[in-house]
């Protein structure tokens, strides 16, 4: 039985809501049950400097945790004068994830800065931030459209991701913090609507993971990210 009563292959409660802030066009709270993270997305009409002339645009995303999103106080990285490595590895996995869905030519050469900001951890920050990141791109680049900016949308599929794992030798979808602290095997799965894998992170964090243990996981995190994908659809018709 898991802490809180959720079948082995259960997601927490997903939810989606957008406009959630008035500045940036996409704004998006999402909620992995207790896991909480602001997501918006903010067009700039220029790119980095080796995109310059290239007519090509370029997706790039910040993560950051506020300081009481976690149980003891997370001191801000501007506290320490550095980014902190794992916030650095996560803002550059959705930038990646973005990118992959989005025909960059079609963006035309221009930034769509993506900012996750963790209101509330209970482990899967990183795939709540993907999901929800994935929402406010797209009302960002709608956006461009109905001013003129774009003619056509340059974002080809949707994107959503999911965390599973391993738990006292028990294959676990969407893990919780109470779980994903003492987990065997954790993994973090990245997909796109149709199915295809945009990024695996797997890590045997106590032993290593067999063959067809990592082809179970992938088949669950397949049917999760379905669900999750519903409920993107979902928040599009709010
Ligand atoms: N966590 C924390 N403080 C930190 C880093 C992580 O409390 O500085 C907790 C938080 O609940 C986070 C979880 O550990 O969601 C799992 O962290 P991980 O690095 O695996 O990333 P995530 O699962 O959030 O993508």
């Amino acid at each position: 039985m898991r802490v809180d009563g959720r079948k082995n292959d259960e997601l927490r409660q997903v939810s989606i809501t957008r406009n959630f802030t008035k500045y940036a066009p996409g704004s998006v709270l999402v909620k992995f049950g207790d896991t909480k993270v602001l997501c918006t997305a903010f067009p700039e009409e220029k790119v980095p400097q080796f995109l310059r002339g290239t007519q090509e645009g370029w997706i790039t995303a910040e993560y950051s945790m506020l300081p009481s999103s976690t149980q003891t106080r997370k001191p801000r990285d501007i506290s320490r004068l550095k980014l902190d490595s794992r916030s650095a590895e996560i803002q550059r996995l959705i930038g990646r994830s973005l990118r992959s869905v989005t025909d960059l030519k079609m963006l035309g050469e221009r930034t769509v800065w993506i900012d996750c900001d963790v209101l509330q951890a209970d482990a899967g920050t990183r795939v709540a931030s993907i999901t929800g990141a994935y929402i406010a791109l797209c009302d960002a680049v709608n956006d461009l459209i109905k001013k003129g900016i774009l003619k056509e949308n340059p974002v080809t599929d949707s994107v959503a991701a999911v965390s599973v794992g391993i738990v006292d030798g028990e294959m676990l979808t969407d893990l919780c913090y109470e779980e994903d602290s003492r987990a065997q095997v954790d993994m973090n799965v990245v997909m796109t609507g149709s199915g295809d894998i945009i990024e695996l992170q797997l890590t045997g964090e106590k032993q290593p993971l067999k063959r067809k243990e990592l082809d179970a996981l992938l088949e669950m995190s397949k049917n999760a990210i379905t669900e999750i994908i519903k409920v993107q659809l979902e928040a599009f018709r709010d």
